[in-house]
């Protein structure tokens, strides 16, 4: 039976729309306030939320919110019932992911359409991906519960290996996201999912120190789809926020490159999700493509001739020769952090970085620089026209919520640091106004300069 949650603080209207959800067989349960409206979503986690927006302490906006950064309560349709016809208010509601309005009075037949509406469109978009998560957590559970698949390895990787198998199914792993942003423009162009353990008794536990862990025991397969999972459906939660362009980049092992059902997993996660594959960019590392080059090979072309972008990640630090760069079909090369660090001050990483910055940009790629650090760092980058950075200056990894909040107030990289523009900087101002189509955008650009068409 369809379960809905109806917050409203007036008490006669409450009343009237539980009886008449009750008569066309609904199961109701309702709630007062937006507090206590809150509290029973999280429990009851209802099919459908029909929610007031004038109330008193929480208002139905802040609900709206709340639910919607709590992965349990995230998806759950939602229909704002209100007294204001005002377009202002109607637009705020739809931008913070309400799914409709109802404008009191409303009749019997608006809220039944409406509602029947709503859940049939949701039926459609979530059956499938629901589908696909069952699919994963079975895999999952299928080698939680493999036991003949143990290896010779020392007794605390045996032991962290188990605990692994158990993180898997209970919930353990999380995704975050670090930004990337375009140098010349300051504005966030997307994220790189990073995989985070929070260990019951152990707390955080670094992926540096379990993927290779998982990589040797195979787990990293499974690992890896729910990433992949997890990153493309909250891609498309942003994009349909209202960022159309927003890149997610996702990390693929070497283990994953050679798994011959790669190409139809990532296509069937696509599919299911609704991300465009433009708006997907997988990294890989030389030493995984160094595994099997003809492999790799083959399946990164069929890859990228699905429009997905291909990212070469800690590049400089492999045993990959410069002429493998032109075999693979890479749209990007990740300056790893070790020559970015200290740049300005350490010959050697200055020469580096300086010379794979131009490297990049003579086989047309896009260069990220990764773990940039400090303003001097940016500066030199900056200097050197690399693309895009990532790194603890402008945020480390965060929970989605958190990314998402840097997004709705486009947060950019501070006006000191774009200061330093070279030819760029006569065309933009830093501000942040809203523009059709995007959100929140850190500079208003001045006429005659395309931002949509610019470069990445
Ligand atoms: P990576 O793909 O090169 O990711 C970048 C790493 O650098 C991340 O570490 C990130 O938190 C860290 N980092 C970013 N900016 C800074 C900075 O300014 N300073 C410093 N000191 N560090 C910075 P993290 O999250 O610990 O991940 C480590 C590695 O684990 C990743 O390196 C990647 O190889 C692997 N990894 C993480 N998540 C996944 C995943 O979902 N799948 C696979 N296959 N590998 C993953
Ligand atoms: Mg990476
Ligand atoms: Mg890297």
């Amino acid at each position: 039976m369809t379960k809905i949650l109806v917050i409203e603080d007036e008490e006669l209207i409450r009343e009237t729309l539980v009886q008449l959800l009750k008569a066309h067989n609904f199961q109701v349960i309702a709630a007062q306030n937006g507090q206590m409206g809150v509290a029973a979503a999280l429990r009851e986690i209802p099919d459908l939320i029909l929610c007031d927006v004038q109330m008193p302490e929480l208002n139905g906006y802040e609900v709206l919110q709340t639910l919607r950064q709590n992965d349990r309560t995230s998806i759950i349709p939602f229909i704002f019932l209100t007294a204001q016809s005002a377009k202002a208010e109607f637009r705020r509601g739809m931008e913070l992911g309400a799914d409709d309005y109802l404008t009191k009075p409303f009749t019997k037949e608006e809220l039944l359409g409406a509602i029947a509406s709503i859940l049939s469109k949701r039926k459609t978009i979530t059956q499938p991906l629901t589908e696909a998560l069952h699919q994963v957590e079975a895999r999952l559970n299928d080698l939680v519960n493999d036991s003949a698949n143990t290896h010779t390895i020392s007794p605390e990787k045996l032991n962290l290996e188990i605990e692994l198998r158990h993180a898997l199914a209970n919930n353990e792993l999380e995704v975050y996201y670090q930004p990337q942003v375009g140098i010349d423009l300051g504005k966030i162009i997307g994220a790189e999912a990073l995989v985070r353990w929070n260990h019951p008794e152990k707390g955080r536990i670094s992926p540096a120190e379990f993927i290779p862990l998982a990589e040797e025991t195979g787990l990293i397969i499974a690992i890896g789809e729910w990433v992949l999972l997890k990153a493309c459906t909250q891609a498309v939660k942003w994009i349909n926020l209202g960022f159309p362009n927003l890149r997610i980049s996702v990390n693929l092992s070497a283990r994953q490159l050679s798994d011959s059902q790669l190409l139809q997993r990532v296509m069937a996660i696509l599919n299911t999700t609704g991300l465009k594959p433009a708006n997907l960019e997988l990294e890989v590392t030389e030493s995984a493509v160094m595994e099997n080059v003809s492999l790799a090979a083959a399946t990164l072309n069929h890859l990228k001739s699905l429009g997905i972008r291909i990212a070469l990640d800690d590049f400089g630090t492999g045993y990959a020769s410069f002429g493998y760069l032109k075999q693979f079909p890479f749209d990007s090369l990740k300056i790893d952090r070790c020559f970015v660090s200290n740049v300005v001050t350490d010959a050697h990483n200055k020469a580096i970085t300086t010379a794979v910055i131009q490297l990049g940009h003579d086989l047309n790629l896009t260069v990220i620089a990764e773990g940039v650090e400090t303003d001097t760092e940016l500066a030199f980058l900056r200097q050197h026209h690399c693309n895009i950075m990532q790194g603890y200056l402008f945020s480390p990894a965060q929970p989605a919520a958190e990314f998402e909040k840097f997004l709705v107030t486009g947060k950019c990289l501070p006006v000191k640091s774009v200061k330093s523009l070279t030819s760029v900087s006569s065309r933009i101002i830093p501000c942040p106004p809203l523009l059709e189509g995007e959100k929140s955008l850190p500079f208003r650009l001045k006429s005659g300069f395309d931002y949509k068409n610019s470069s990445f």
